[in-house]
C-alpha cells in the first residue's frame, strides 16, 4: 500500500519533495524537473531535478580527481568497500526491492531478485579483488622476465535501461570499482528513483570509509547527457545497456574516439521444444520466460520453435496456462503479470499485434489493453500468443512486451536454423531429454547466441557466468567469468636483469 511505499522511500533517503540533497552526496542537479510515475497505479511518486550539461562537466572533474586517489588503494582494499556495499544492500533489500517493483512495475519477487543479484555480484567482486591476475611468460632472451598485468582504465560510464533499474548498474560498478575505476551512471530517465536510492546506499559506504565521493557519480538525465558521455574521451569505457537502435549509435561514436565499449542490446530469444522434451517443464519455462516482467526482459522468451509432433499439445497447454494468468498490481504476490513501463510501450505492443496480423499471424490467445478498476494506469496488457512464420518482419524485431510467437519444425537442424535466423543473438534454449539433441544444440553447429541453455528457459541468468550476446545484441560480456578484463587495461612488461642488452628476434645492433 501507499503507506509502506512511502516508508520504503523514506528508509532509502528519498524525500519526495527535495530530491538530490537528502544525503551528503552532491547530485549536481540543476537541469529541468522530471516526474517519476508508477506504471502500477499511475501515481506520481516524486519530482526529480535532472543534471544539465554544466553539471556533467562538474561530475567529470570530480570523477577525474577521485580516480587519482582511488587507483592507489590496493585492489583487495577496494574489495572491502564492495563487501560493505553488499552488507548495506542486505539491509536495504526489502525497501529497494519494493521500490524497483513500484517504479518499474515488475513483480515484487523479481524486484527482490534484482537486489539479490546486486548482493551476489558484490560477493563475486570481493573474491575477484584478490584475483586480478595476468600470465607470466618465458622470455626468449636470457636474464629477462616477462609478464602481464592489469591496470584500471579511469572513468567508466554506465548507461542503463529501465527494465533492470538497479542490477545492471551493480554488475558494472562492482567490477569497475575493484578494478580501480570510478564510475558515472546515467540511468534510464524512466526509473530515476531506483538510481537515487542506489546512490544513497553507496554514499553511506563512501562516507563511512572517508573516500572521495567521486568514486560513484549519478547523472539523472535524458539521452542528451548520455550522448555527451558517449562522445567524451575522458570516459574510458562506456557500458551501454539498452536497445539495438541506440546501441548502434553508441557503438559508432565510442569507436570513433577509440574508446572501449560493452554493448548489451536487444534479444529475440527462442526455446526449441523437442518431441523428446519434458512437456511439464517446457510449459513452465516458456510461460515464465514469455510473461515474466511482462515480457520486458532482454532475455524474455519471444519465440517457441516446437516439433510438429508435440506442436498441438504444447499450443493447447499454453492456451490453458495463459487462461490462468493473473494480471494486476505487481506488489500483490498473487499476480503473475504486472504492467508495461508506460503508455508508449503499450502503443508499441498494440502496433506489433496489428503488424503481426497483417503479415498473417494467427492469434490463439488474443491481446489487448486492460481497463477498469486496478488498471487505471493504462499500462496493463494481456499476454498473447500468435502462430507465425519466423520470416515475418515483426518476428525478426524485438517487441518489448508479452507477445509470444509459435513456430513449427520437423528436424532439429531446421529448428536450430530458425532459432539463429534473427538479427539478435542473446539467449536461447532447448527442451529435450536427448543427449544427442542437446549436444548438437550446444555445438559449433548449434545456437549462435551468447547464452545457450538446456532444459532451462531463456531468462534468469546467474551472475557467475559472463552475460551478453552476439550479432545485434552487441557482443559485450558483463558480470561473471573473466568479464572483469573489460574494465582494465592490459600491459605486458619485460624486465632485463642481465648485464647485456640482447635484442628480440636475434637482431644484431652493435655500436
Ligand atoms: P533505450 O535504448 O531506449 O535506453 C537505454 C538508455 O540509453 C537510457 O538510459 C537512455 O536514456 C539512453 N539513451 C537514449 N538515447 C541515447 C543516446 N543517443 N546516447 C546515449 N544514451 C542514450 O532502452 P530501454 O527502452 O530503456 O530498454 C529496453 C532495451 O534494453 C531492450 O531492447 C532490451 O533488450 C535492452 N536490454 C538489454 C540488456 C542486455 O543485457 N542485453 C539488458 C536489459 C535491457
Amino acid at each position: 500500500d501507499q503507506f509502506s511505499i512511502q516508508k520504503s522511500l523514506e528508509n532509502l533517503g528519498i524525500n519526495a519533495t527535495n530530491l538530490g540533497s537528502s544525503t551528503g552526496v552532491d547530485f549536481f542537479a540543476t537541469g529541468e524537473v522530471i516526474k517519476s510515475q508508477s506504471p502500477t497505479d499511475g501515481q506520481e511518486i516524486a519530482s526529480i531535478t535532472t543534471s544539465s550539461e554544466a553539471d556533467y562537466n562538474k561530475v567529470i572533474e570530480k570523477a577525474e580527481k577521485a580516480f587519482l586517489e582511488f587507483r592507489m588503494i590496493p585492489a583487495p582494499k577496494r574489495g572491502e568497500i564492495v563487501r560493505q556495499f553488499g552488507e548495506k544492500l542486505r539491509h536495504y533489500k526489502d525497501d529497494l526491492g519494493k521500490l524497483v517493483s513500484y517504479e518499474m512495475g515488475k513483480s515484487l519477487q523479481e524486484g527482490l531478485g534484482e537486489v539479490q543479484e546486486m548482493i551476489d555480484i558484490c560477493d563475486f567482486a570481493v573474491g575477484l579483488s584478490r584475483q586480478l591476475h595476468g600470465f607470466t611468460m618465458h622470455s626468449e632472451r636470457p636474464g629477462h622476465r616477462m609478464y602481464e598485468q592489469y591496470h584500471p582504465l579511469g572513468i567508466v560510464g554506465v548507461i542503463s535501461a529501465f527494465n533492470f533499474p538497479v542490477a545492471v548498474w551493480s554488475w558494472n560498478v562492482t567490477l569497475a570499482w575493484i578494478a580501480g575505476n570510478v564510475c558515472i551512471w546515467k540511468p534510464s530517465e524512466k526509473t530515476p528513483l531506483c538510481a537515487i536510492a542506489c546512490q544513497n546506499i553507496i554514499a553511506e559506504v563512501i562516507k563511512e570509509n572517508n573516500l572521495p565521493e567521486g568514486i560513484s557519480n549519478l547523472l539523472v538525465a535524458d539521452h542528451v547527457i548520455g550522448d555527451k558521455m558517449v562522445n567524451d574521451k575522458k570516459v574510458a569505457l562506456i557500458s551501454f545497456t539498452g536497445s539495438t537502435r541506440v546501441g548502434r549509435e553508441v557503438n559508432k561514436n565510442v569507436a570513433a574516439r577509440f574508446g572501449k565499449s560493452i554493448l548489451e542490446l536487444g534479444g529475440n530469444n527462442a526455446i526449441i521444444i523437442s518431441d523428446k522434451a519434458d512437456l511439464d517443464m517446457s510449459i513452465i519455462g516458456a510461460v515464465f520466460g514469455a510473461v515474466g516482467t511482462a515480457g520486458q526482459r532482454c532475455t524474455s522468451t519471444r519465440r517457441l520453435i516446437i516439433h510438429e509432433d508435440v506442436y498441438d499439445a504444447v499450443k493447447d497447454r499454453l492456451v490453458k496456462a495463459y487462461g490462468q494468468l493473473k494480471i494486476g498490481n505487481p506488489l500483490d504476490q498473487h499476480n503473475h503479470v504486472g504492467p508495461l513501463i508506460d503508455k508508449h510501450a503499450v502503443n508499441q505492443y498494440l502496433e506489433s499485434i496489428e503488424k503481426c496480423k497483417a503479415e498473417g499471424g494467427n492469434f490463439v490467445v488474443e491481446g489487448g489493453v486492460l481497463e477498469g478498476a486496478d488498471y487505471e494506469s493504462g499500462c496493463y496488457v494481456k499476454p498473447c500468443i500468435a502462430e507465425v512464420q519466423n520470416s515475418y518482419k515483426i518476428v525478426q524485431h524485438e517487441t518489448f512486451a508479452p507477445i509470444l510467437y509459435l513456430i513449427k519444425y520437423k528436424t532439429l537442424e531446421e529448428a536450430i536454423a530458425l532459432q539463429n535466423d534473427v538479427p539478435q543473438g542473446l539467449s536461447s534454449a532447448i527442451m529435450t531429454q536427448s543427449l544427442r539433441e542437446s549436444e548438437l544444440f550446444l555445438s559449433q553447429a548449434g545456437s549462435d547466441c551468447g547464452i545457450a541453455n538446456v532444459n532451462i528457459g531463456t531468462s534468469g541468468a546467474e551472475i557467475g557466468g559472463a552475460f551478453g550476446g552476439e550479432k545485434e545484441t552487441g557482443g559485450g560480456r558483463e558480470s561473471g567469468s573473466d568479464a572483469w578484463k573489460y574494465y582494465m587495461r592490459r600491459q605486458t612488461n619485460t624486465i632485463n636483469y642481465s648485464t647485456g642488452l640482447p635484442l628480440a628476434q636475434g637482431i644484431k645492433f652493435d655500436l
